[in-house]
């Protein structure tokens, strides 16, 4: 049985902006907050990426889509999270099942909780119960704590078609 596991991480840098939001998943969560980044900024889907392609052998998303280009300027993140999933598919694998871990300060990801794992679920053609959720709080320490960034692990299981 070939099966292979990713391992992804990503991180951005939060700023304070009243009545902003964070883009996790492509779900908006409102809040003081703004992620300062290239493309729309939405870590979730980054650190996943990252995890699929660490998964295949390949390089991370910042080789295949630099954050100094034009083209890659504003770009959604969907596109980011399609491209690994089409090398993935190219390679001959498929998802067994996700683990997230998202590390953030405030607000609190409760609320959204079920909306982030059915974006996932739809994003990843997986069901939702092979996807694990985790949300921490930097504990007031370090960058995290002190809503200077988010953080996301995150972790796959692939198995060849
Ligand atoms: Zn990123």
């Amino acid at each position: 049985m070939d099966i292979r596991t990713g391992f992804g991480y990503d991180i951005h840098q939060l700023e304070e902006k009243k009545d902003s939001f964070v883009l996790l998943a492509q779900v908006i969560v409102l809040g003081d907050l703004h992620i300062v980044a290239h493309s729309d900024g939405d870590v979730v889907l980054h650190s996943l990426s990252n995890a699929i392609l660490s998964g295949l052998g390949k390089e991370d998303i910042g080789y295949y889509f630099p954050d100094n280009k034009d083209e890659t300027k504003n770009m959604s993140s969907l596109d980011i999270l399609s491209f690994a999933l089409n090398e993935m598919k190219k390679e001959g694998y498929h998802l067994s099942n996700v683990v997230v871990d998202i590390l953030l300060q405030q607000p609190k990801l409760k609320p959204y909780r079920e909306e982030i794992k059915k974006n996932l679920s739809q994003y990843l053609n997986i069901d939702i119960s092979r996807i694990g959720l985790a949300a921490n709080t930097g504990e007031h320490v370090d960058a995290v704590g002190t809503s200077k960034a988010v953080v996301v692990y995150s972790q796959v299981l692939l198995m060849k078609d």
